[in-house]
């Protein structure tokens, strides 16, 4: 955030099945800026609904189905063209407001699978926005080679324990949105595959020596 004099959101309805993702974003947005203590501004908020994805076909993210391996070698958790649209949408709004850096979450170090968190998907895509609307943005993902430790590390870098607070119990991680088991690592299962992925990566940054 302190790379940016403003910064605008913008969050998807896409008939997620855990709407509490959406919910958590009021609460983060409102702390934020306080515990990172960026001098920027924070701007509007959009929340787009995309909801016609869930149209196209089932994924055990946007229905009650099982979470496990389809035929195809990828999770069934997968919602095709998802990242694909959602940076789409960010890159129209972007060019009404003049704005040129997108910043998207993505990572492939520890990707589940989901070929749109590749760095090779966002480069071709970036290219693609940028000749499609004769635009040079730039899209920015701080966490695409960071693994789950890592990730919490930048926290720390940015906020120190108050940011990682933050997001421990305010971000939201569980495919069966559970929002009630309190773990150490935050809200969830701990058993589904992104909860995994959200324990592991804690308890190694919380072995990591202090540097
Ligand atoms: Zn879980």
């Amino acid at each position: 955030m302190n790379r940016y004099q403003a910064a605008y959101t913008i969050g998807f309805d896409y008939g997620q099945r855990n709407a509490v993702e959406l919910e958590c974003r009021a609460r983060i947005r409102e702390r934020l800026p306080v515990i990172a203590e960026w001098n920027g501004a924070l701007e509007a908020d959009r929340l787009v609904a995309l909801d016609f994805l869930q149209g196209l076909g089932e994924s055990a993210l946007t229905s009650d189905r099982p979470i496990e391996a389809a035929g195809s070698g990828l999770p069934n958790t997968f919602v095709p063209g998802r990242n694909l649209m959602f940076l789409t949408v960010a890159a129209a709004l972007a060019y009404k407001l003049g704005i040129r850096h997108i910043v998207g979450g993505m990572c492939e170090t520890d990707y589940s699978g989901y070929p749109d968190c590749r760095d090779e998907s966002i480069r071709s895509l970036q290219a693609a926005l940028n000749a499609g609307m004769d635009s040079r943005f730039e899209i920015e993902t701080p966490l695409m080679w960071k693994n789950k430790a890592d990730t919490w590390a930048l926290a720390e870098n940015l906020g120190g324990d108050r940011l990682v607070d933050l997001v421990r119990w305010e971000t939201h991680t569980c495919y069966l949105g559970d929002r009630t088991t309190k773990n150490e690592w935050g809200w969830g299962c701990g058993s589904c595959p992104a909860c995994e992925l959200r324990r592991d990566g804690y308890l190694a940054f919380r072995r990591k020596p202090a540097s």
